[in-house]
């Protein structure tokens, strides 16, 4: 039977395939290579962020520049390596000049990535930055005001956190980034044990113990 869409694959191999050599925007006209996400395929902890950048667009791979370099210290910093987590992007080719996807390229993208979601099955997601996080919560409040705390989206654990690359540029968030990643670590530890089953239903908020700082 012809594979019809994402949701006809079966595993992220048959989603790889079935993306193919995409053409299906216009960033395709500009890409080098296309960044599919890498890491565990049944990652309990998955990460999503914004769009491959001039590096990932180099080498396919993602987050393998400097804000790469720095998402592996905060992963560290909690007792994980990229290999124990999967890694995606919202569109999966760089926007030229690094400039902010587009909404029509990030609808055209989106369900090769919903699919992503579904076949790695994260208990938790870690959204990095605005995008990621307006997307997986449904949102469009500032990452400012979402950042810190606890969501619960279906069966899953959302915990939206800064990009990596804007503590780069702004040295006060990178405190607040290894913060976000201890809270995000004390949620993969809970959801380890067993502690807080999700609630079926629309995003959910939950308070961290105690408010963000
Ligand atoms: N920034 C992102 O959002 N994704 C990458 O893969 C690299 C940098």
């Amino acid at each position: 039977m012809a594979v019809a869409g994402p949701q006809d694959c079966a595993d992220l191999g048959a989603l790889r395939e079935h993306i193919g050599d995409c053409h299906r925007c216009a960033l395709a006209a500009t890409r080098t290579r296309l960044v599919f996400g890498s890491g565990d395929p049944h990652a309990r902890l998955m990460f999503i962020g914004e769009a491959p950048g001039k590096n990932e667009d180099l080498t396919g791979e993602p987050f393998v520049g400097a804000a790469g370099r720095l998402l592996d210290e905060l992963l560290e910093s909690i007792g994980l390596s990229r290999s124990q987590v999967f890694i995606a992007n919202m569109v999966k080719c760089r926007p030229p000049g690094n400039r902010d996807p587009e909404e029509s390229e990030i609808g055209t993208c989106s369900p090769f990535l919903a699919r992503q979601i579904e076949l790695v099955d994260p208990v938790v997601i870690a959204t990095l930055g605005r995008f990621a996080t307006h997307y997986v919560l449904q949102t469009t409040v500032p990452i400012t005001a979402l950042r810190g705390r606890l969501y619960h989206v279906g069966d899953r654990r959302v915990v939206p956190v800064f990009h990596p690359a804007a503590a780069l540029y702004d040295q006060s968030k990178r405190g607040v980034l290894q913060d976000d990643f201890r809270r995000l670590r004390a949620v993969l530890d809970r959801a380890d044990a067993g502690e807080g089953a999700s609630p079926a239903g629309p995003a959910q908020l939950v308070l961290f113990d105690g408010e963000p700082s």
